[in-house]
């Protein structure tokens, strides 16, 4: 089994169902991060159209601002949630640095609900690794999914060193840093993810769709001289051991660890 441990399923439009279909046909398990609300319930709809797709509400950081003043308004869809994500801080490609305290904010208000419900987080930390880094700590997050690093490698190496999974996406076909980073990953911290569909629409102007999951998985076995066989299996214990024994996710406990590695 192929594991997406970050996806924007609700973004895939007219080849939504496309899409579905390959996740079926190659037994892709998805964690569906939402953006926000709307999409979140978008992706409750999609959840229950397949027992592979997992949906899980998140704020992303672009969209804090416009959740900062609301944020107990969140608390329904936090708690029907398995887990967290996507959320994060963004300090790169979101240029208006007023909306940093609103995005911080957001996600603080998050990592406590977390940490208050015990469950684990998928982390968007875009020039913002050492802060994440640091409210990881304070907020005693152990549980926590970091999306698509490409950091600097010292903090890399202190969110190693904290247990964090990383989940290594489609760039790492194209990238020589993101390959030093993947190289960097110990085993039990290796995850996988497209990002899609805009993770390769980004890279390469394609919608990207859920199969492009093997590609990173094998060039994660060319990288660290392993069998795409023996990458996936890795990466499929490594989420079944990130969700711990968590009664709400019985169901995808059950699926990953049945089926055959
Ligand atoms: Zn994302």
């Amino acid at each position: 089994m192929l594991i997406d441990a970050h996806a924007h399923l609700d973004k895939y439009g007219d080849v939504l169902d496309q899409a579905l279909d390959e996740i079926e046909q190659q037994r892709i398990f998805t964690i569906a991060t939402a953006m926000d609300v709307p999409s979140y319930v978008q992706l409750q709809t999609l959840g229950a159209r397949s027992p592979l797709i997992l949906p899980t509400f998140g704020i992303h950081p672009r969209r804090a601002p416009e959740y900062a003043d609301r944020l107990t308004g969140l608390l329904p869809f936090i708690e029907r949630s398995p887990a967290i994500g996507e959320i994060g801080l963004d300090f790169h490609w979101v240029k208006d640095t007023s909306t940093y305290p609103a995005q911080t904010k957001v996600l603080e208000y998050f990592l406590a609900a977390a940490r208050e419900q015990k469950k684990f987080v998928n982390l968007h930390t875009k020039g913002a690794e050492k802060e994440i880094l640091r409210l990881l700590e304070r907020y005693d997050i152990k549980r926590a999914i970091v999306h698509w690093y490409s950091g600097p490698l010292n903090i890399l190496r202190e969110l190693i060193a904290f247990g964090a999974y990383f989940t290594v996406g489609v760039e790492v076909c194209f990238s020589d840093t993101i390959k030093a980073i993947a190289r960097e990953i110990p085993e039990r911290l290796l995850l996988t993810e497209t990002d899609n569909p805009g993770g390769l629409k980004w890279l390469q102007g394609a919608v990207g769709m859920p199969v492009e999951i093997e590609k990173v998985v094998d060039t994660l076995g060319a990288l660290r001289q392993a069998s795409s066989e023996s990458v996936a299996r890795t990466v499929q214990e490594n989420l079944v051991r990130l969700m711990d024994s968590d009664p709400w996710l019985k169901e995808a406990h059950a699926i990953l660890s049945q089926s055959q590695f």
